[in-house]
């Protein structure tokens, strides 16, 4: 099969794992016959050296005619003096909105070949951990009216958080059908003890449970879930929340896991187009010296296989690579421990695609 993949390898570290992902997908595409067409994108500071635009328009029109979006990281020191909404990072708020990413996708995953790196005990996490966060990511408070007013106590600035029942519907879905190909456990996550918006956002994902009989839908307060997914994490299956809730839940989630440098994203719209990026930032400050943990990038490029290719055997393969050249003692510096054999990012990204 054809596949167009949007490639935009942006900042920092970002054209470093990209291209270590690169070579995992052309090692795929060698072993099972099938043909990914790449297109280069520019966005974050490399579009704005290149066009003066954090995101030009062809970005987004390359984007929109592929089938799926890979992307590195953006942003860095050299442009942090450019106002807010020129920055880099101005970018992937544009990408979400202009590709309708409603739905993102982290999954936390513990290998047991980084248990040290894992905060918790060891009886806290025994056997291993996996969690999904399913994150509303277009709509909430990020997204709703924004504004400053006068008031009796002076200058007042509010942000209102507002959800309807289609953009509710619409992740629910896939956080129930996420949980139909796993453990079958629901928890959704809201304030429905204050707020209005969580009441209602209670109410629609009852609703949709009922499409999903197998599933067990569990309802939890954010401020519960914090304390939860610390004390009994091995009780989450699929977390699904609002924008603003999974923002922080989903970076506590992955902080369990230990590093930021093993942990991929997907975000996802309707039908199966999808952008897929590591959950990690630029890392100016290894940049350029093959220190870059390249792993994140490479899951999120099977995550891509998975979710919009439907390659479920192809995504498997790599996953099952990364596992075995964890267990060969290969680490970037930022999960290596004592004993282990300490590889730049080019090394890790070629055992990988060696032993796919
Ligand atoms: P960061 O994720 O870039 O780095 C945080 C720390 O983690 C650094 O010490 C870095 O060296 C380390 N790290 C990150 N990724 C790593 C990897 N793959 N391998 C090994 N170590 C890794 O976050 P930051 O320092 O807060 O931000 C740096 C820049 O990236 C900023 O301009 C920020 O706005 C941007 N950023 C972009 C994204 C994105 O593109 N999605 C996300 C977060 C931050």
């Amino acid at each position: 099969m054809k596949y167009k993949i949007a490639i935009i390898p942006g900042d920092g570290i970002g054209p470093e794992v990209i291209n270590e992902a690169h070579k995992v997908l052309n090692r795929i595409q060698k072993k099972y016959g099938h043909t990914f067409e790449y297109t280069d994108l520019l966005a974050g500071g490399a579009a704005i050296d290149t066009t003066g635009k954090c995101l030009p328009k062809e970005t987004v029109e390359g984007a929109k005619g592929s089938d799926a979006v890979l992307l590195g990281a953006v942003g860095g020191p050299k442009w942090d003096y450019l106002p807010g909404d020129e920055r880099p990072e101005r970018a992937l708020l544009g990408l979400r909105k202009e590709l309708a990413l409603f739905a993102n996708l982290r999954p936390a995953i513990m290998f047991h070949q980084l248990r040290d790196a894992c905060p918790l005990k060891e009886e806290k996490v025994k056997g291993g951990l996996d969690i999904l966060v399913v994150r509303e990511l277009t709509g909430g408070i990020y997204f709703g009216e924004k504004g400053y007013k006068q008031t009796d106590m002076g200058e007042a600035a509010f942000d209102v958080e507002q959800y309807s029942t289609g953009e509710i519907i619409r992740v629910a879905k896939v956080a129930f059908d996420m949980a139909m190909k796993r453990d079958k456990k629901v928890t959704s996550v809201d304030k429905a003890n204050v707020l209005e918006s969580s009441r209602l956002w209670r109410k629609t994902v009852a609703q949709v449970a009922q499409e999903y009989p197998q599933v067990e839908l569990n309802n939890m307060y954010i401020d519960n879930t914090t304390m939860q997914l610390v004390y009994n994490p091995k009780q989450f299956d699929v977390i699904l929340t609002s924008n603003i809730f999974g923002d922080i839940l989903s970076d506590e989630a992955s902080m369990i896991t230990g590093s930021i440098g093993m942990l991929p994203s997907a975000s996802l719209s309707t039908g199966n187009f999808g952008m897929y990026e590591p959950v990690h930032g630029s890392a100016p400050d290894i940049a350029g010296t093959g220190k870059a943990n390249p792993m994140a990038t490479i899951l999120s490029a099977a995550m891509m296989l998975k979710y919009t290719f439907g390659l479920s055997e192809e995504s498997q393969a790599i996953e099952t690579s990364v596992k075995k050249v964890l267990s060969m003692g290969y680490r970037t510096p930022d999960i290596a421990v004592a004993g282990d054999k300490v590889a730049t990012t080019t090394k890790i990204g070629d055992l990988i695609a060696e032993n796919i």
